[in-house]
């Protein structure tokens, strides 16, 4: 059993690709996925007491960078994924708030006042603090950015003690682990080995957000989402970066 006064994290960023809310390949939205994911959230919180602010990506639907290499603006396309977040944070608060019963608040960056509210950082904490759980929709509301410079932005408004961003590989690697079998995980890694190594954590502007605030970044595999509880109590999962 872990002691609650034991547990550093008690409010965490908790970075959601797209793709986690998926069906086959990652694609589409899939509710029997975001039952699943949502359902494994929820028991971690009644454990723990976690505060959760979620950002949700869009990979599942449509990334910017999909439109490299043909003449369509860069922009336009990224505004697209950002609409896709917006799909994806509902998708989720329809779980959350069938499963709770409780009123869950999805806060866009994109005006949508008829399904979501803007984000209010004191507005924002209020409900995180009420009900545990806030849905960050929209990204930063800019293109050329992505869901992580989101995650990075919203980590230090809130004060959370941690991001953790769900990957679709178990860690940090000094090779892509995908292509070469002979990859070594790091376990911990400092911010600044990280950005001297080249090594491709997050966008470079959230990751270094992360380093001058001192938010510590766990990279973990988020196909099963229970594996969370077992990073906020302590275990060793994934790769740490830190100062
Ligand atoms: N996006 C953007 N600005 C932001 C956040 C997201 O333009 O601040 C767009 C961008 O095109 C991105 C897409 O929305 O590819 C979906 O976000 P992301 O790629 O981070 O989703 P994930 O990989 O986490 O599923």
């Amino acid at each position: 059993m872990t002691l609650k006064s034991h547990i550093p994290y008690k409010r965490v960023l908790l970075k959601l690709t797209g793709e986690r809310l998926g069906g086959i390949n990652g694609q589409g939205i899939d509710f029997k996925a975001i039952d699943d994911v949502t359902r494994k959230i929820l028991l971690i919180r009644k454990d723990l007491k976690t505060e959760f602010a979620i950002v949700v990506g869009a990979g599942n639907l449509f990334r910017g960078r999909q439109a490299r290499g043909t003449n369509v603006d860069r922009a336009s396309a990224d505004y697209i994924g950002m609409l896709g977040t917006v799909m994806n944070a509902l998708a989720l608060r329809e779980a959350l708030e069938r499963i709770t019963g409780n009123d869950i608040r999805v806060m866009s960056t994109l005006l949508m006042p008829s399904v979501t509210e803007p984000f209010i950082r004191r507005k924002a904490l209020y409900h995180l603090k009420k009900t545990g759980f806030i849905i960050l929709a929209g990204g930063t509301g800019n293109p050329f950015f992505t869901t992580d410079s989101a995650a990075a932005l919203r980590a230090c408004e809130l004060k959370c003690d941690v991001i953790l961003k769900g990957s679709t590989v178990d860690g940090i690697y000094n090779k892509d682990p995908r292509v070469h079998s002979d990859a070594i995980r790091y376990t911990r890694l400092k911010y600044q080995d990280a950005l001297e190594r080249g090594l491709n954590i997050m966008d470079k502007t959230a990751f270094a957000l992360c380093q001058t605030e001192k938010i510590p970044v766990i990279v973990f595999d988020a196909h099963d989402i229970r594996i969370v509880k077992d990073i906020l109590t302590g275990k060793e999962i994934g790769t740490l970066v830190t100062e």
